[in-house]
């Protein structure tokens, strides 16, 4: 099979060439020999940068040059212990930064794997769902709207098929694509019976053939890039990383001022000076906060993935905690998405069906009578007709599971006509118009008794307005009272209609759709909601999220199914049509005031969450078409769904269920306002403690005392002390009560008043209780290298107990959940045994410059420690009655 000018042959030889047929498809062994044969259908993997690059990136920050420059300084000074031990921190922070970094593309690059496109493939006879990489040129694939297209395909069968194909031509509009042969010197845009890789189907339907794969294809020889990595960068993260460079600029201002007192108010040494004030600058840049951040954020991803929520960038983790409506759809994501028909309405009765599920077991009864075929011609007609315009296929798998390839709605309409057990006809389709959830039917033409006829199954209202209901069965009265009785019930209800068209006739499009059609009858489908959304639904109330139903079904059946399900007031509805008559400022109103929407179209879905961000509301919008993705993109969280959702509605999202499940929605939302809180709560832990050391050395600085701790063991405090300590935060779980509040205010600073107050009151009283310690050590005349480690220890007693007082915000820290995070405890006795090995292991010793304490000189930093822990928790419970009251 060598490259050839596919477009220019017709589709015998090409099916001959390439060793397949139109019918049957390859073979499964083919198929896999040639896999074997000519590899995986992917792209090469795009050059990477290289990775001492990427390491040294890690360099090019503010607060690495004043610790680099801090480390120079000591070198003319001589200090080489303390050079050696900043440059081994600025190493170690590039080294965690590029494990971050490398982890953080890991993950998401897994997630895009799991996300890899998947083809409908016709082999064996059987229709089935591959990865697109086991597309192997003679494969059959079936083309639909939405799909992102992996391999060059030759089409051989096309119905209003229109493909995207600005990746490959730059032309952002869709082409029309047909089957017919092409000359053979047509150049790439006017191939209009290929379609390649790398672009997207935007209409219609088809079928082709799969002529070229991976670097064989257009897309492939022309770049072998993929898509880039997403930013690593969120809100949070951002704003951390200003707030950095602005504590980093202080610093650097702030030590000049105060080299500047020392050197013209006390007599130090400019060696002693410019040490001091290096130690000034260590200790209050929290060294550790952004690898913490980002290590807390990339967990977050990665346990949502884990609960089937796959978050395709970090901001959307922030983001789903401050979510404050959802709308979603109804079919899958609310129901179960396992339709039955129940009922058929046919002129002058109404037939009813037994059994549930995709099984062709059960029986159809009009009156109580078994009903056949010819009896009942109309229903014979009926079953035809849905039978006929229907893509989808019902098979008994392996373990003797009835299931359908395709869409539900289609799906059980066979079951329906499989369940009379006689031979119902699938007549060959001559011309198409595919569903849309824009008009919402699906036509064919076909040819029976040497006429022709086209057959429309849809949305009653849609096929209503096809009919002459003056001439239609009881005047149209008797169809909507029928509507009415089954939508009521919660019934998805599907028309079907026929008219003859001239024999003349070839090719079928909307305009032959606008008249002259006789309805046949409704059939009333069940889809039960999904049990576990009802209690999901309950909780967003509980949290302050209002959750809104968007559905193209009709408007009592949506009613009714969101009154089963606690959205709305089982009264009120708009449908697609009144908000398409709407201006900005009725939309707006409309959007706030009713909770479900009818008869939508995709475009109502963009109109309602433009309208619910502008009064203010974080809106996340499920979808699933391909004319979702404008909604999906505009939506400050787009949901797309894993199962039943199109290529071009994954990657708009910024979220895709893997289950399709609602309540996937609401357990990310739960995540998302975990690790929010998390993130908080690990800012409120390490900002103190930088504070307080900058205080110290301030103080002593200013009353010329001798300096607390050296450059090194600040650098031990922050680097690895606080950044232990502090992953154990980013385990916390839910706050108890985290979805019992309102959502938070998107806009809300980092640091609220009350944080930057317990900053501010947590670094006084470890500074105040250190300078104490010292100052009553150094009366007693205390060994100033034994002052000296105690301060050390002091400090990391109290973040170990400062820990405790910020796994829950305003909540007493012994409370029951005291125990529900291990990793705390696992952090804590790992840290004690460090703390141990630092001062009773001469090697440590040296590094640091710590001695040996005696039992009695842990004392005062356990006090400190268990102060701190102490009156922090009196003013958590004074908080908590001022709010209470
Ligand atoms: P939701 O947005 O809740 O998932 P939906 O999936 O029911 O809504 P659509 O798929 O747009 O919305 O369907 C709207 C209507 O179109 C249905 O109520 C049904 O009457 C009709 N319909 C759905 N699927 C088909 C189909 N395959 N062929 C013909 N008509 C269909």
């Amino acid at each position: 099979m060598q490259a050839k000018n596919w477009y220019g042959i017709d589709t015998v030889d090409l099916l001959e060439v390439l060793e397949t047929d139109a019918e049957v498809g390859l073979s499964e062994e083919m198929a896999a020999k040639r896999h074997e044969e000519y590899g995986a259908n992917e792209l090469p993997e795009p050059k990477r940068e290289p990775k001492l690059i990427k390491f040294f990136k890690h360099f090019n920050d503010v607060l690495i040059y004043v610790l680099l420059a801090a480390a120079v300084i000591t070198l003319l000074l001589g200090h080489l212990i303390d050079t050696a031990v900043i440059l081994m921190v600025v190493v170690i922070n590039a080294v965690i930064g590029y494990i971050q970094q490398s982890k953080a593309e890991k993950a998401l690059e897994s997630i895009r794997k799991m996300l890899s496109l998947k083809a409908i493939v016709l082999r064996d006879s059987v229709r089935r769902e591959v990865r697109s990489a086991e597309l192997v040129p003679g494969d059959l694939v079936v083309l639909s709207a939405g799909e992102k297209n992996s391999a060059d395909i030759r089409i051989l069968k096309a119905a209003n098929l229109k493909v995207e194909e600005s990746s490959l031509t730059g032309e952002s509009e869709a082409v029309g694509k047909k089957s017919a042969v092409l000359p053979n010197d047509t150049v790439l845009g006017d191939r209009l019976n290929m379609v390649f890789a790398g672009t997207t189907i935007a209409a219609g339907s088809g079928i082709g053939v799969v002529v070229a794969i991976g670097s064989a294809t257009e897309l492939g020889q022309i770049s072998s890039s993929i898509e880039e990595v997403d930013r690593l960068q969120t809100p949070l993260l951002k704003q951390t990383a200003a707030f950095g460079k602005v504590i980093s600029l202080t610093i650097i201002i702030s030590s000049f001022v105060i080299f500047a007192i020392g050197y013209l108010f006390h007599d130090y040494a400019t060696a002693e000076l410019l040490l001091a004030i290096i130690g000034l600058a260590v200790a209050a840049i929290p060294e550790g906060l952004p690898a913490v951040l980002s290590i807390i954020l990339a967990i977050g991803v990665q346990r949502m993935a884990g609960q089937n929520a796959i978050v395709r960038n970090l901001p959307s983790v922030e983001t789903l905690g401050a979510v404050t409506v959802i709308c979603s759809d109804k079919t899958g994501t609310l129901t179960k998405n396992e339709m039955t028909v129940t009922s058929v309405i046919l002129e002058e009765k109404e037939l009813t069906v037994t059994g549930t599920g995709y099984a062709p077991v059960g029986s159809i009864f009009y009156n109580k009578h078994p009903v056949n075929l010819v009896e009942y011609p109309d229903f014979k007609e009926f079953l035809t007709a849905v039978k006929t315009v229907n893509e989808a296929h019902l098979r008994c798998d392996e373990k003797g599971n009835w299931v359908i390839s395709g869409d539900a709605t289609e799906g059980c309409l066979i079951t329906l006509a499989e369940k009379m057990n006689e031979e119902i006809q699938r007549l060959p389709i001559l011309s198409k118009i595919p569903f849309d959830s824009d008009y919402k039917y699906m036509a064919a033409l076909v040819e029976k008794e040497q006429s022709k006829w086209i057959y429309v199954k849809g949305a009653p209202e849609s096929l209503l307005g096809m009919t002459d209901l003056s001439t239609s069965y009881g005047e149209g009265a008797y169809w909507h009272e029928k509507m009415f009785q089954h939508a009521n019930k919660g019934e998805r209800l599907i028309a079907v209609a026929t008219k003859q068209v001239r024999s003349s006739t070839g090719f079928i499009d909307h305009e032959d759709m606008e008249s002259g059609f006789r309805l046949i009858g409704l059939a009333g489908i069940i889809d039960p909601p999904r049990e576990e959304v009802i209690e999901a639904i309950q909780q967003c109330r509980k949290a302050g999220i209002i959750v809104k139903m968007i559905t193209g079904d009709h408007k009592d059946t949506a009613v009714a199914i969101g009154a089963q399900m606690g959205i709305g007031d089982g009264i009120r509805v708009l449908e697609g049509k009144d908000l398409d008559r709407m201006d900005d400022k009725e939309l707006a109103q409309a959007a706030v005031n009713y909770d479900v929407f009818a008869r939508t179209s995709p475009n109502n879905k963009l109109q309602l969450v433009k309208a619910l961000q502008a009064e203010q509301h974080i809106c996340a919008m499920t979808g699933d078409g391909v004319n979702d993705a404008p909604a999906l993109k505009r939506a400050d969280i787009g949901v797309a769904m894993g199962i039943k959702g199109t290529e071009v509605s994954k990657e708009a999202a910024g979220m895709v269920l893997v289950d399709d499940n609602f309540s996937t929605i609401v357990n990310a939302v739960k995540e998302g306002r975990r690790v929010y809180d998390n993130l908080k709560k690990t800012i409120l832990f390490i900002l103190p403690t930088n504070m307080s050391e900058g205080a110290l050395i301030f103080v002593s600085i200013l009353f010329g005392t001798a300096m607390p701790l050296t450059t090194v063991q600040i650098l031990w405090v922050n680097m690895i002390s606080a950044v232990t300590i502090s992953l154990a935060i980013a385990f916390e779980k839910l706050e108890p009560g985290a979805m019992e509040r309102p959502p938070r205010k998107p806009n809300s600073k980092l640091l609220s008043p009350y944080y930057i107050f317990r900053i501010f009151f947590v670094s006084i009283i470890i500074c105040g209780g250190i300078l104490l310690m010292n100052i009553l050590l150094t009366e007693q005349q205390i060994d100033p290298s034994i002052v000296n480690t105690m301060t050390l220890q002091a400090l990391v007693m109290v973040q170990l107990m400062y820990l405790f007082n910020c796994r829950s915000e305003t909540e007493f820290a012994l409370n029951r959940n005291f125990f529900s995070n291990k990793i705390a405890f696992i952090v804590s006795i790992i840290l004690i045994a460090v703390q141990l090995t630092v001062t009773y292991t001469p090697f440590m010793n040296l590094l640091l410059g710590t001695v040996p304490l005696q039992a009695v000189d842990w004392i005062w930093p356990l006090t400190i420690g268990v102060l701190v822990f102490v009156i922090v928790e009196f003013e958590k419970w004074i908080v908590r009655h001022i709010k209470k009251s």
